[in-house]
């Protein structure tokens, strides 16, 4: 997004590649790492960076899309692409890291660095929202955050920048001295030191010297000594420190935290003298982000009152792309939080990333983007709008409407919100997806309610980021060319259809496997075109799945015999998958089976095994491991006469989740991944590694006085004998909230508080115990999340997580996050 131009001959320079150019004359301004995403293509540089695949394998896609200029690695490209300008060097992440560094260092602007376990983003959003009125600020955009993320990001930077805030994430040693010389940052702020990311380091204490090398020629370096693990002062990074604490002596030493009203106010001694703020939000990580910033500010020298004023308008950061439904069989995907070209390109691929309507349409408001004018800004929005084959566009304000003749789709315009409203019964919105992004100060979220439907106020929010993440876990953990099978029964374990399956496929998992046919139909429905295993193919679903495509599990000779049948006389090699019984004993062919198996196959070219796997019992219990090796060895053995029987190779699974992570010789040629995509694998200690994907929410109806001695429900089950005040909450047993939650068996996050149910659980409420907490109507109360987790609940009642999240009822509406 720089607007400093570089022609290829300056690349080839500074990251001394060997050079094959030619067309020298081509102007750079944009690193691309991604060819799916191509804003403008002429002026892009791609880098085949590889991860899990070679990134010389999308060099094609990236060429289709016209990008003419590649750095990579693999001398057997240079001949592919004669038009092109090539840079061969030996590491295409260090060439890119290289580029950032020389870009940098021609600037000479105050720099801002966050790192830490959690609330990197948010603190970043913040400073920028809090300095944005002294500083022409260049900032990360969303988490950009990693080995590839930060240099792209500082690649951003241009003349007219004042400030730049950026973020710094590391997962194992050895990463942060890169990052620090690409940031060189003045100021260094550390959030906090939480457990995500151990197993990349041997102790807690190795992690923090490592995030601290960001650090290491700052002026300030702003801390709470909680998050420094004892290291003594003399040892911290930063010629100037800055220090906050709740618990000790600090130059900003927090005396007193009270919530008032959503709100929380903050009291502290600094410089001796006592000084306050407002924190306008009620959960204990935005008051402890806040805080940071606080003290941010004052390390710069802003006055407590001029803090004061500006942390009191903090507004929350809507990192988060939401997708809803809609009204009309709409799709509605909500962004208004950056309005700026990389993040519209951000939440267009998102877009992109939905099958499941036709039609795909973008309302979008004005955008401001430092150092471009009109012109050259909506032109390049068309241009970006067109690659991503946008349908309709509806444009909102008075520069994109005036620049209305450079779309090309299917359009309207509209000069503002109020003016969009006023119209709103005559524009159809029917079956298609809709992406809502506009600047704030267009305040769409007026839109959004009008096209969404209305939420229910317990929702399930599912984060496909936290999904994907917890998917490139497993896959870390897999030999090469081991496919995967991600398990989307059960609504996705509860968490949605098509909506998993989108982020399943663009992530490139190998196959799909459902429990029924109508399961397998409504993704087909949806636009997933993966293979799909369908595990109970009642016979009387054989059409639909011949019809959709989808692949029965045959599990006995009856079932292998009545599909055989029903398919047509002329069908050729069916893709079906065996499974076969090692210890379950629940479905399975057994090894007397085998003779009249192979026979029938054999005998009838209908069909064809594109799999054989089975299913372990107890893969994440230690206690069974004798009896998982010998399942594994029955396995093993059984696929093998199949194998002899049969004259073409098939694919061989027999691991669940927790199978990945404790049996590494059960891979085989796939895996079949359930319960772990959620962030639960009852094989990993505390699921270290892992995010929670899912939250439950609902919210505070009435909260209750209660005198002494009354009782609380249905049965006069709730008694305070001392009284004492409840809550009233939107969730009950018809949602999947359990009855035996009920008498404080299970407990919810009140304000960041933990509470106990009183009383029985009602169909569709339940009351809280809120003794002596500020609690009001409408507050958000946490079921569970990342904290309180769906372990924690099976364990009050005694279940698995597994029924925890697949007993959430239809009615919770589902919302999905991508950030
Ligand atoms: C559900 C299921 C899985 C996934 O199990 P997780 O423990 O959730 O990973 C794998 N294989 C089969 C046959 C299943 O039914």
């Amino acid at each position: 997004m720089s607007s400093t131009i570089y022609t290829i001959d300056h690349f080839a320079e500074i990251i001394q590649a060997k050079s094959f150019i030619s067309n020298p004359e081509l102007k750079v301004t944009r690193l691309v790492i991604d060819s799916r995403s191509v804003i403008d293509p002429e002026s892009s540089l791609f880098f085949a960076l590889s991860s899990k695949r070679d990134g010389h394998e999308y060099l094609e896609d990236a060429y289709a899309n016209g990008i003419r200029s590649f750095v990579i690695s693999d001398k057997a490209y240079l001949e592919k692409f004669r038009d092109a300008n090539i840079l061969l060097v030996e590491n295409v992440l260090l060439a890119l890291q290289t580029l950032a560094i020389a870009h940098r260092d021609q600037y000479d602007l105050q720099v801002l660095a966050i790192t830490g376990s959690n609330g990197k983003t948010v603190v970043k959003e913040w400073l920028y929202q809090l300095l944005a009125a002294d500083f022409n600020i260049v900032r990360s955009p969303r988490s950009f955050n990693s080995q590839i993320g930060v240099p792209l990001s500082v690649w951003n930077i241009t003349e007219e920048h004042t400030l730049g805030i950026f973020e710094a994430g590391i997962s194992k040693e050895n990463e942060m001295e890169a990052l620090q010389k690409i940031i060189k940052p003045g100021i260094g702020i550390l959030t906090n030191l939480g457990e995500a990311h151990d197993e990349g380091f041997a102790s807690p204490k190795d992690k923090l010297l490592e995030k601290l090398k960001l650090f290491k020629d700052a002026e300030v370096f702003i801390y709470a000594p909680e998050y420094t693990l004892g290291l003594p002062v003399s040892e911290l990074p930063g010629q100037r420190k800055f220090s906050w604490s709740t618990k000790q002596k600090a130059d900003l030493q927090i005396s007193f935290i009270e919530p008032i009203e959503g709100r929380n106010y903050v009291r502290a001694i600094f410089k001796g003298a006592e000084i306050e703020c407002l924190i306008p939000f009620s959960d204990r990580a935005s008051v402890e982000n806040g805080i940071i910033c606080w003290a941010t500010l004052l390390s710069m020298g802003y006055s407590p009152e001029e803090a004061d004023a500006r942390l009191e308008k903090l507004t929350r950061v809507g990192m988060r792309l939401e997708l809803k439904n809609g009204i009309n069989q709409c799709s509605v995907i909500d962004d208004s939080y950056s309005a700026d070209i990389s993040s519209l390109a951000i939440a267009l691929d998102f877009l992109n990333l939905q099958n499941q309507h036709p039609k795909k349409t973008l309302i979008l408001s004005d955008l401001h983007e430092t150092g471009k004018d009109q012109t050259e800004l909506y032109t390049e929005i068309a241009s970006l709008l067109k690659q991503k084959n946008l349908n309709r566009l509806i444009g909102i304000g008075p520069h994109i409407s005036a620049s209305a003749e450079l779309f090309e789709m299917e359009s309207s315009f509209f000069e503002s919100t109020p003016d969009f409203i006023d119209h709103f019964p005559a524009v159809h919105f029917n079956n298609e997806t809709i992406l809502v992004k506009g600047a704030r100060k267009f305040e769409f979220e007026r839109i959004s309610k009008l096209i969404t439907q209305k939420v229910h106020d317990t929702v399930l929010e599912i984060d496909l980021n936290a999904l994907a993440g917890n998917l490139q876990f497993y896959r870390n953990k897999l030999k090469p060319k081991v496919k995967i099978m991600a398990m989307v029964k059960a609504f996705s374990y509860g968490s949605g259809s098509f909506e998993i399956a989108n982020v399943l496929q663009y992530h490139k998992v190998d196959y799909l496997a459902v429990a029924y046919t109508d399961e397998g139909v409504a993704l087909r429905k949806g636009g997933i075109t993966l293979p799909i295993m369908v595990m109970s193919p009642e016979p009387s679903a054989f059409d639909a799945i011949i019809k959709y495509q989808l692949e029965p599990e045959i599990y006995n000779l009856d079932i292998l015999n009545s599909f055989i049948s029903f398919l047509p006389a002329d069908t050729y090699e069916y893709p079906v998958h065996l499974k076969v019984n090692t210890g379950m004993n629940r479905l399975g062919f057994e090894e007397k089976d085998l003779s009249e198996l192979l026979e029938t196959i054999n005998g009838s070219r209908k069909v064809k095994v594109v799999s054989v796997f089975s299913h372990l019992v107890a893969s994440e219990d230690e206690h069974h491991d004798a009896f998982t090796k010998l399942q594994i060895q029955r396995f093993n053995t059984f696929a093998q006469k199949i194998s002899e029987g049969l004259d073409y190779k098939f694919i061989w699974h027999i691991s669940n989740t927790s199978g990945i992570t404790r049996h590494p010789e059960a891979q085989f040629d796939m895996v079949r991944i359930g319960i772990g995509l959620y962030g639960y694998d009852g094989g990993i200690p505390k699921n270290r590694g892992l995010q929670a994907a899912v939250v439950l929410k609902t919210t505070v109806t009435q909260v209750i006085e209660v005198e002494p001695n009354e009782t609380i429900g249905y049965g006069r089950n709730g008694i305070m004998p001392n009284g004492g005040r409840t809550a009233t909450v939107k969730i009950g047993y018809a949602d999947g909230y359990n009855r035996r939650f009920g008498k404080g068996t299970g407990k919810m996050l009140v304000n960041g508080k933990l509470v106990p149910t009183i009383g029985s659980i009602c169909m569709d409420m339940c009351m809280l115990d809120v003794t002596g907490l500020s609690v009001k109507p409408g507050d958000e109360v946490i079921v569970f999340n990342g904290e309180l987790t769906i372990a924690d609940l099976a364990e009050q009642i005694g279940t698995i997580p597994y029924e925890i999240l697949t007993n959430i009822s239809q009615r919770v509406k589902r919302v999905y996050f991508y950030e």
